[in-house]
C-alpha cells in the first residue's frame, strides 16, 4: 500500500525517473561479475572482493566528495564516473604495486552498467503514464551507460538528462533544475521517483518536486533522512495515486 505523506492537490504534468535501482536493478552481484572479468582479462592478482574492497574505498571517497550541497559553486571540478573510476583504479593499482590499465577497467564498469535487468514493474508503470503525463529521466551516470539501458525499455522518454550530460551529479539542485526545463514543466507540477533518500528525496524536496520514494526493500525512512511526499514498493501504483488527486 502506498503512503502518502503529502499529496499534492493537483495532478502531476510531469514524472521523473531515477535509473538505477529505480527502473533497473544494480547489485552488488552484477558488480562483482565484472570486477572478476576484470581480474581475469588483464591478469590481475586479486580476489574479487579484494579488489573491489580497495577499488571501493576511493570511489566512496569520490562519491563523498563530488558536491559541497550547501554552495555547490564550490564542488569540485566535474568528473564522469569512467573518470573518476579509472582513477579509483589507477590508485588501486599504485598503492598495490600492481601494473594494469585503469582507463579500460573503468571503460568496462561504464559499459557493465549498460547492461541491467529491468524490474518488472518498469515498463508496464511507464507505459501507463505516457501520454497522461510527460515522462522523463535523470540519472547520476555516463551517458554511455545511461542511453543504452533506457533504449532497452522501448519507452519513447519526452526528455532523458544524465550527469553527465549536466556536469552535475543530484541531489545538486541544478539536476533538477535541468530535468525539469527539459520536461518544460513547473517544480510544483513534477513528481520526482527514486530510491534514494538522500540523492533522489533529499534533492527533489529541496527544489519544491514532490517526491516518490521507491522503496522495494521494505527500508525504514530514519531520524536524519528527507521524507518522501509519497511513498510506493511498485512503480505500478503511481497511476492510481495519480487517479486519487482531484485537480
Ligand atoms: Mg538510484
Amino acid at each position: 500500500m502506498p503512503t502518502l505523506n503529502a499529496l499534492p492537490d493537483q495532478k502531476p504534468r510531469s514524472i521523473a525517473f531515477d535509473c538505477y535501482r529505480t527502473l533497473v536493478s544494480n547489485d552488488h552481484a552484477d558488480w562483482k561479475v565484472m570486477f572478476g572479468r576484470i581480474i581475469k582479462e588483464q591478469n590481475l592478482p586479486f580476489e574479487q572482493d579484494d579488489l573491489w574492497d580497495k577499488w571501493r574505498k576511493y570511489e566512496l571517497q569520490f562519491r563523498a566528495n563530488r558536491t559541497v550541497l550547501e554552495d555547490t559553486s564550490k564542488s569540485p571540478p566535474f568528473k564522469t564516473y569512467e573518470w573518476a573510476w579509472s582513477d579509483a583504479f589507477a590508485k588501486v593499482f599504485e598503492d598495490e604495486g600492481v601494473s594494469g590499465d585503469p582507463a579500460a577497467a573503468g571503460r568496462q564498469c561504464v559499459e557493465h552498467l549498460a547492461r541491467r535487468p529491468l524490474f518488472p514493474d518498469t515498463v508496464p508503470a511507464l507505459q501507463a503514464l505516457i501520454g497522461r503525463v510527460r515522462v522523463g529521466v535523470f540519472s547520476n551516470a555516463d551517458e554511455d551507460s545511461l542511453r543504452p539501458l533506457l533504449k532497452s525499455t522501448g519507452i519513447r522518454f519526452d526528455a532523458v538528462c544524465s550527469s553527465e550530460s549536466t556536469q552535475v551529479y543530484k541531489p545538486a539542485p541544478e539536476a533538477f533544475f535541468a530535468i525539469t526545463k527539459e520536461l518544460g514543466v513547473s517544480p510544483e507540477r513534477t513528481w520526482y521517483v527514486g530510491d534514494h533518500l538522500y540523492d533522489d528525496v533529499r534533492g527533489g524536496n529541496d527544489f519544491g518536486l514532490t517526491t516518490v520514494w521507491i522503496n522495494r526493500t521494505g527500508a525504514k525512512v530514519g531520524p536524519d533522512d528527507a521524507v518522501p511526499s509519497i511513498e510506493i514498493n511498485d512503480l505500478r501504483d503511481l497511476p492510481g495515486i495519480i487517479n486519487s488527486i482531484g485537480g
